[in-house]
């Protein structure tokens, strides 16, 4: 008997269709296994040198796990001083948008307390200064720093602001703003500049008026020889608090922003205004023969105010005279120093100790009181010494030493002007402030 074909194969077709299939899955499966292997293997490696351990994905996967925490702490660590930090700070875009801003900067620039972040700085704060600054930070690729006053949503403001570069492209690169609030302390600063200034014009009229009353009393009345002694003790008493009065007056008018506008500078000689001093202190350099030495470059120009800057050196050569030794001499020196006019004056008296030095320009702050009173000094002369060479953009130092024959010597250094670009005007030219005359003559 012959077997029928169709029923075997019939009966073979779903085993091998089966087969087949099996074997594709078996083949795919084992592909996947292979390709999740694989995969297992990079994560493994990933994990592991994300934690320092190629070698041991699971202490890596650990490790990488602590490092995530630590991160994540360092974060919030981060925003909680950026949360609580007194200094306003403002991250910009390169189109100067905010991306972020703290509470101390909301305060400062954004009174509506609506968020900040995304809007164009210059919707929260008008001031082409601050714009100038965050060009000059970008232009030049350093830091920028300055004190601005500026309008902002919150009202006037003023603050130091500096402007640090946070990516390096030239141009529009991103930056910080770190801002610090000193409108109330400005505030404060300006009351009392006020208050000082009132009650020096207040006294400044009864003063005047003892002083004269008092000398009349002295030179003109036959007096007895007691009277005749108080009378005079009144008006050298009276002229020294005039004295006081007119220093006090001239630094508040330094300090005060409207008053320095009102002193436009002009071109100023400094062999002018060293002669116009030495001349201010010519009769008490005589009184203790005190020789004055000059030596001035007559071509050195700065742009000022010339009684000011003769106001400035005349105290300088003024206590060179005062605290030096009698029959002595002072060195009075200007040369060009580097695009600087520097003054020197120099005196061969007793210096002045250390500890001492970083205060002397302070207002009233002297080495030795009674001294400074007995020589009719108001301890106002080195603060305006400052102040003035502030105002003219310059500065003044001390070198001293306290051994025998090395005395002291102040500098004033001032930015220099072009000669060609001075006018004819002659400092020497120039009229002293009243109050360098009644200083020396106090
Ligand atoms: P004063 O009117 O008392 O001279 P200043 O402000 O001019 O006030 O000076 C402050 C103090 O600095 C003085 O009291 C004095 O002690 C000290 N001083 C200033 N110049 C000299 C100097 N050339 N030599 C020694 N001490 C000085």
């Amino acid at each position: 008997m012959q077997a029928d074909p169709t029923v075997s194969t019939s009966f073979l077709v779903p085993f091998l269709a089966a087969s087949a299939a099996a074997a594709v899955t078996a083949v795919s499966l084992a592909a996947l296994a292979w390709q999740r292997r694989n995969e297992h293997r990079r994560i493994a490696a990933a994990l592991g040198a994300l934690g320092g351990h190629s070698a041991d994905p699971v202490r890596g996967a650990r490790n990488a796990a602590g490092q995530a925490i630590r991160l994540d702490n360092a974060l919030a660590e981060l925003r909680a001083i950026l949360e609580t930090a007194p200094t306003g700070i403002i991250a910009l875009d390169e189109l100067d948008r905010i991306v972020t801003i703290n509470p101390a900067a909301s305060r400062l620039v954004s009174g509506s307390g609506r968020p900040a972040e995304g809007r164009l700085l210059v919707e929260l704060v008008r001031s082409p200064e601050l714009d100038a600054l965050i060009a000059a930070a970008r232009e030049s690729g350093q830091r920028a720093e300055a004190e601005l006053q500026f309008a902002s949503a919150s009202g006037m403001h003023v603050a130091s602001c500096s402007v640090v570069l946070l990516t390096r492209a030239v141009g529009a690169a991103q930056v910080l703003l770190v801002l610090e609030d000193r409108t109330e302390l400005r505030r404060l600063e300006s009351l009392r500049t006020d208050f000082v200034a009132n009650v020096s014009h207040e006294l400044r009229t009864p003063i005047t008026s003892i002083r004269g009353y008092a000398e009349t009393l002295a030179e003109s009345f036959e007096l007895p020889p007691d009277a005749a002694r108080f009378a005079r003790t009144i008006s050298r008493s009276s002229a020294r608090l005039g004295a006081i009065i007119d220093d006090l007056l001239l630094l508040s008018s330094l300090e005060d922003p409207n008053s320095r506008a009102q002193l436009p500078p002009a071109p100023v000689r400094i062999a002018g205004i060293v002669a116009e001093a030495v001349e201010q202190i010519g009769p008490a350099a005589r009184d203790k023969r005190i020789a004055v030495d000059v030596a001035v470059d007559p071509q050195l120009w700065v742009a000022g105010n010339a009684g000011l800057l003769a106001h400035a050196v005349a105290n300088l050569i003024s206590n060179a005279v005062k605290y030096g030794p009698a029959d002595s001499r002072v060195r009075v020196e200007a040369r060009d120093d580097a695009g600087t006019a520097e003054i020197a004056v120099a005196d061969r008296g007793p210096g002045i100790p250390e500890v001492h030095q970083a205060r002397l320009f302070e207002r009233f702050y002297r080495v030795d009181r009674a001294r400074s009173r007995e020589s009719g000094g108001t301890g106002l002369g080195l603060a305006i010494v400052k102040h003035v060479a502030q105002v003219h953009g310059g500065t003044v130092t001390v070198e001293s030493r306290t051994d025998a024959q090395h005395g002291t010597v102040f500098r004033i250094r001032l930015p220099l002007t072009e000669p060609e670009t001075a006018r004819q005007s002659d400092s020497a030219a120039a009229a002293p402030s009243a109050s360098a005359q009644s200083r020396q003559s106090a």
